[in-house]
């Protein structure tokens, strides 16, 4: 398999690469994001986790800035989050985002979903660009489809390549956002397994997931939500056999 370097060569960098401090921010009346504290290391895998509408995607989205912050700030690899135009966009490409919806360009080939932002943010000749997109849609399992259009391809499909786009923009960090709970179920490891892999190859990852089993294998930390605070966090191993706090317990004992 091709290797595109992704943080292969960070894995032995170490420090503080994403700092949330005291972040608040309201929806109207909702205090959706309650001083939230929270700090991802370089190359750690964070799953966040959380009863719907604790506020796990606000949370994703304010980390690139698709939401802003009502007070407390935000930092990435020591930079506040810029508010807007070019820096913003290149915030953006450090901070891959995958979704739940895919968010393809319905109206691009595969190759050039995973071309356009490498050219256009990160000025890579067209070329250079085309070869990296290839190798990345290879690495994620999806090379043949290169020349399809998204709606040609099946939904994990499809993440590949959302994956793909992200990567090729050489992000700093990925934030994936329920990347699993739009597919059919015969679909779900194959966009695991993608995860995995990056995860092992030293990616700095913050996912929110339903899925206890990649939390357990792949996670270095977990942190529980509920209702707009980090309640809890800790081990994969420590939180799955010995949840602190009721709202954890409560939930656990929900869905496993
Ligand atoms: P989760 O991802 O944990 O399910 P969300 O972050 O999507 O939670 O939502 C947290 C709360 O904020 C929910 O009550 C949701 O309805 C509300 N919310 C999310 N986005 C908006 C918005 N753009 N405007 C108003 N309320 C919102
Ligand atoms: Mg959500």
């Amino acid at each position: 398999m091709t290797e595109v370097s992704v943080a292969k060569e960070d894995k032995a960098a170490t420090g503080e690469l994403v700092v949330l401090k005291s972040v608040n921010k309201h929806f109207g009346a909702l205090h959706v994001l309650q001083d939230i504290d929270l700090t991802i290391q370089r190359g750690e895998v964070v799953v966040v986790i959380g009863p719907s509408g604790s506020g796990k995607s606000t949370l994703c989205r304010t980390i690139n800035r698709l939401e802003t912050i009502d007070d407390g700030s935000i930092t990435i690899d020591g930079k506040p989050l810029p508010a807007e135009g070019k820096e913003l966009a290149r915030l953006r490409a450090d901070v891959g985002m995958v979704f739940q919806s895919f968010n393809l360009f319905a109206h691009k080939t595969v190759l050039e979903n995973v071309t356009l932002g490498q050219v256009k943010v990160r000025k890579v000749e067209a070329k250079k660009a085309e070869e990296k997109a290839r190798a990345l849609l290879d690495r994620v399992g999806v090379g043949a489809q290169a020349d399809k259009y998204p709606a040609q391809l099946s939904g994990g499909q499809q993440q590949r390549v959302a994956i793909a786009r992200a990567l090729a923009m050489d992000p700093k960090v990925m934030l994936f956002d329920e990347p699993t709970s739009a597919l059919d179920p015969e679909m779900i490891n194959e966009v695991l397994e993608v995860m995995k892999q990056l995860a092992e190859d030293g990616m700095t990852m913050i996912v929110v997931t339903h899925e206890m089993g990649f939390a357990r294998s792949a996670a270095n930390r977990v942190v529980f939500m509920a209702d707009g605070r980090i309640v809890e966090e800790a081990t994969p191993d420590q939180f799955f056999s010995n949840p602190r706090s009721d709202r954890a317990k409560d939930f656990l004992s929900k869905i496993l």
